[in-house]
């Protein structure tokens, strides 16, 4: 069997080749551990000392390391890897939990410093481990993801112990809780609406508020719709968290134009997921009848994407809705690759163009030219424009100047509770706010 020739121990095939028997012979009775350890700047010893001190390092190092673990006939066995990378076999665990206590001993002999040539070498190491089976049943699926793991360690900033962790499994068990948690969220009244307002361009009246979802977890702090929407739409549960976002607006619209003197409009997001869901055009209806509010005073927003995605059945949604009054919004407008004629397909009345190209109005003359093409556009095809992601003065006067219609974003406000907007209603302070 090959063995390095500096430090005596097995090199990388030699290691691998009794890692790969040892596995086989393994029943996964007890947990099998590959530890990977790399020397921190090492190569700034081999610059500054020379080779030969650089070998003796590692001959020291390997004294210790096997000094610390005990041999082969415990279950265990340390092999030179690479140049300065060491790899530990660990075959007598009893538990994962003993894994963590080799590599914390393993750091903590490295803390003494080495004596070589009466001077004294402090080395740091990143240590990475991998068990098997559960992160890999071969050699070369346990090494490499041991590697992972002690790469994660480096860039933790060195002096690190790190477990491999699958990105695959976190992501998916995060995914399931976040499922386990939302399902729970309606009957636990952890959600809230936040209304941003829309305001006129010209005259800065008030047009009417955008209703902004939020979830107030219990256990954790806020989780942005961007976060959980999208999980709450692959799961099929934002046809049941939706339906109580409309009422909840509906109720809420009606209530403010029951007050105030010009009309409210309301806004509310709707997912392709609810548009395609089977009785959805009644539910609505329902909803505008049980709260009240007037049908052409609610607005529902829907993505480029998710209007042109099963066009058929939208298109039939899509009228349906429009014949009871209530107007249609193309959402994010800019942004869904998508052909423009649609535009003229589907009856919609509102267009609002993307942040993202708002953002670019005074610096980007691409962008301008893209806005002001917009608008002339929708204005062609009867819609009204808003623009989106509004946060300065240059933006207003530029939108204005080009005819937009609508403005929504931070230079005015950002999304309200509805105590807040309530107050405001009643204030009528809607001009660009030193938020
Ligand atoms: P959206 O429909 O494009 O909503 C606008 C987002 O931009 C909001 O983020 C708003 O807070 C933010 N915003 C407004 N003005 C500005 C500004 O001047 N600058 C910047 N940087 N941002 C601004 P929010 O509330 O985090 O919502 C994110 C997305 O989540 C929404 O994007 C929408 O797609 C989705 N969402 C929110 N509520 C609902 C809902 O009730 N149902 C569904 N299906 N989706 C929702
Ligand atoms: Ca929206
Ligand atoms: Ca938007």
């Amino acid at each position: 069997m090959s063995s390095d020739e500096i430090t005596g121990l097995p090199d990388r095939r030699a290691f691998r080749r009794l890692l790969a028997a040892r596995l086989e012979s393994q029943k996964w009775a007890n947990p099998l551990a590959v530890i990977l350890l790399d020397i921190d700047r090492f190569k700034k010893i081999n610059d500054s000392l020379g080779h030969d001190f650089g070998d003796r390092v590692l001959i020291e190092l390997s004294q210790r390391l096997g000094a610390t673990l005990g041999g082969p006939s415990s279950g265990r066995l340390v092999g030179r890897y690479g140049g300065d990378e060491f790899a530990v076999m660990l075959g007598d665990l009893n538990r994962v939990g003993d894994v963590a206590q080799a590599a914390r001993q393993i750091l903590t002999a490295l803390a003494e410093p080495l004596v070589v040539e009466q001077r004294e070498i402090f080395i740091t190491a990143s240590v990475g481990a991998a068990v098997a089976p559960a992160d890999g049943e071969t050699a070369e699926l346990l090494l490499r993801n041991a590697e992972t793991a002690m790469y994660a360690a480096k860039k933790a900033g060195r002096d690190a112990f790190r477990f491999y962790t699958d990105p695959m499994s976190t992501s998916v068990v995060r995914k399931f809780d976040l499922e386990n948690k939302l399902r729970r969220a309606i009957e636990r009244d952890e959600f809230e609406l936040l209304y941003q307002p829309i305001v006129h361009a010209r005259r800065q009246t008030l047009a009417g508020f955008e209703a902004l979802l939020r979830w107030h977890r219990d256990d954790e702090q806020e989780c942005p719709p961007d976060d959980f929407v999208p999980v709450a739409e692959e799961t099929g549960l934002i046809v049941e968290i939706g339906e109580w976002v409309l009422r909840e607006a509906c109720r809420q619209g009606h209530e403010w134009n029951r007050q105030a003197a010009s009309p409210i409009r309301v806004t509310v997001n709707i997912s392709h997921r609810q548009l395609r869901s089977r009785g959805f055009v009644s539910s609505v209806a329902r909803i505008l009848d049980d709260t009240g509010l007037d049908a052409r005073l609610l607005e529902l927003e829907i993505t480029e994407g998710g209007v042109v995605r099963n066009e058929r059945e939208t298109l039939t949604a899509l009228h349906q809705l429009k014949v009871q009054g209530i107007r249609l919004a193309v959402d994010d407008f800019g942004t869904g690759h998508s052909a423009l004629s649609y535009l003229k397909k589907f009856p919609l009345n509102t267009l609002k163009i993307d942040q993202s190209f708002t953002r670019g109005i005074t610096t980007d003359a691409g962008d301008a030219a893209i806005i002001t093409a917009t608008i002339n556009m929708a204005h062609g095809l009867n819609m009204t424009v808003v623009a989106e992601g509004v946060e300065l003065e240059e933006q207003l006067y530029f939108l204005s100047q080009n005819h937009c219609d609508e403005v929504q974003g931070f230079l005015f406000a950002h999304a309200l509770d509805a105590a807040e907007a309530t107050r405001r209603l009643q204030t009528h302070i809607w001009g660009p706010s030193p938020e």
